[in-house]
């Protein structure tokens, strides 16, 4: 059996408390000392993965190097810990019962009657002791997703139970993440839906060894107190987790409350060095102290629901501190720009972010804003469906190439300037058969993103199922419209620019999936750049918008 120790951290009371975040902010303080420390989530839902969900359903699909379609979650562990996340980091119900029931198939239960116990739950334990077994980690944090009380979290919460046992209350213990609501009639924060929560967990056999408490207000020593005697916890293993101005601020307010000092006492862990957080501070520092503010728009199709667009909006976070500016993001519905309004739409922002997509709804609107952003010089971003209504709009507006469009929104079109890659063309499954993961791409000598990157190969992580079409690379490409990243394998163009403007470049790709907090993304960081030079110029110039 290997030593890794593990954590889990439940839910109870309601959902949307951000176990994710604690999850993150608590691997950051114990990888500030040393432990090597990765995170997985186990969702209790019956989606093989969210890559088949709607974004208002659960916000963005996160997308790992190796290929998987995750939640969103997984873009937090990233963020926060640099480190690398994976399939094995997260597991469904759909993957956990799909995988039984082809062993099923096989034959591999010689007869027995497949059971919820011991089957589906020896499946999960399987799972969730995966990526200790690697020997990488000291530490595994597992979240599992959902509340407990949920008749679906039931054989999640029954595998903890069966690990505790198995492996020892040394080696596995419970965080239980609760919110303690405040009753503004009374002027009273409220403790009894938590005793409520725990004790239903207490009836699936596990007693929580940690009380993380979402409020709005700060606990007092005896309303700790009280916790701590009737949830069964001890004094200092109840944590206050108050609101906050950003999620960033949350490690260091669980430093504060000694979460970290109580998960090491509890797994009997020998300390290894003080934290050292003076990256993350600086980060925090820069992020809470801009010097100036631009405006960016996100022009996309999700907008109403902003955790559709995490990972992006996340990695402005980040390029914003490099840049010491605030980035604020104005969000544009691409459904409802039109012709007439749209100059008074985008003439006060310094940016513009033509956000991922998939379908044509709201796409006329994203070419508009194209057209917007070449005209006018306003620096542009295009992020995958939005490189390409970079290509469309360019072809349709300088090549004249009348209609050019995606063969997803057309396929009678007279220019399918982005169609289906041949790979793609006789795939009938939607789940999991995107282009996904990380891919090669050469950068052009010479280009802006070769001087972004200081690099001449890159590697990026996709999800699309449509490219740019090479039959059309001379005409595309003859005048200042660049190709300046092509995948050295297919020869696929990952990237193209517009020479005659200050930044305009459209990816192929994700990018936005690889910043972190230390780390952040050249391509942002230098956008975010550009943005700020033109706010300076419009502000000592004025512009006129064409
Ligand atoms: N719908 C486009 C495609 O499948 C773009 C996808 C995206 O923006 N992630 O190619």
């Amino acid at each position: 059996m290997s030593d890794t120790k593990y954590i889990f951290v439940t839910g109870g009371v309601t959902s949307s408390l951000g176990k994710g975040i604690v999850a993150a902010s608590l691997a950051k303080l114990l990888q500030s000392q040393n432990f090597r420390v990765t995170i997985q989530k186990f969702d209790p839902y019956l989606n093989i993965d969210p890559g088949t969900l709607n974004p208002y359903e659960h916000g963005e699909c996160y997308v790992t190097d190796d290929g998987a379609e995750t939640d969103l979650d997984l873009g937090h562990y990233e963020r926060f810990l640099n480190v690398k996340t994976s399939q094995a980091n997260n597991v469904t119900t759909g993957r956990i019962y799909q995988s039984v029931i082809e062993k099923e198939r096989r034959g591999e239960f010689l007869g027995k009657t497949v059971q919820v116990v011991p089957h589906i739950t020896n499946e999960i334990k399987e799972r969730i002791l995966l990526l200790g077994q690697t020997g990488e980690y000291d530490i595994i944090i597992t979240e599992i997703g959902g509340t407990v009380g949920d008749i679906e979290s039931l054989p999640y919460i029954e595998a903890v139970r069966q690990l505790i046992y198995e492996r020892g209350e040394n080696n596995v213990i419970t965080i239980h993440l609760t919110l303690i609501p405040f009753l503004s009639a009374a002027g009273e924060l409220k403790t009894k839906p938590t005793q409520h929560s725990v004790k239903t967990l207490m009836e699936s056999g596990i007693k929580a060894d940690i009380l993380v408490c979402r409020t709005e207000h700060e606990l007092s020593v005896d309303l700790r107190r009280k916790l701590a005697l009737f949830c069964n916890v001890k004094y200092e293993a109840v944590i206050q987790s108050i609101d906050v101005e950003t999620i960033y601020d949350v490690p260091l307010k669980m430093q504060d409350e000694g979460l970290d000092r109580v998960v090491i006492g509890r797994l009997k862990l020998k300390p290894k060095q003080s934290a050292d957080l003076t990256q993350w501070k600086e980060f925090l520092k820069k992020y809470k102290n801009p010097k100036s503010i631009v405006k960016i728009g996100l022009v996309g199709k999700y907008v109403e629901l902003q955790d559709s667009y995490k990972s992006i909006l996340e990695a402005f976070f980040h390029a914003g501190a490099v840049n010491e500016v605030e980035v604020e993001i104005v969000t544009i519905h691409s459904e409802f720009i039109s012709e007439e309004d749209h100059i008074d739409k985008f003439k006060n922002l310094d940016g513009i972010l033509v956000a991922p997509g998939f379908g044509e709804r709201g796409i006329e609107g994203k070419i508009q804003a194209v057209e917007f952003v070449r005209k006018n010089k306003v620096p542009f971003f295009g992020i995958c469906l939005g490189m390409q209504m970079a290509v469309i709009e360019y072809s349709r507006n300088v090549l004249g190439l009348e209609d050019a469009n995606s063969t997803e929104m057309s396929d009678k079109t007279k220019y399918p300037v982005i169609d289906l890659m041949e790979s793609q063309k006789n795939i009938i499954n939607k789940g999991g058969t995107m282009r996904l993961g990380s891919w090669e791409c050469s950068l052009t000598p010479g280009s802006l993103v070769s001087k972004i990157y200081g690099k001449s190969q890159i590697n990026e992580r996709h999800r699309h199922r449509y490219e740019f079409n090479d039959k059309f690379n001379d005409t595309m490409f003859s005048k200042n419209l660049k190709a300046s990243g092509v995948n050295p394998q297919t020869g696929l163009i990952e990237i193209v620019e517009y020479n005659d403007h200050p930044w305009f470049i459209g990816v192929q790709f994700h990018p936005e999936y690889k910043s972190t907090v230390s780390e952040p993304h050249p391509l942002f960081v230098s956008f975010v750049e550009a943005v700020l030079k033109y706010s300076k110029s419009k502000k000592q110039n004025g512009r006129k918008t064409i």
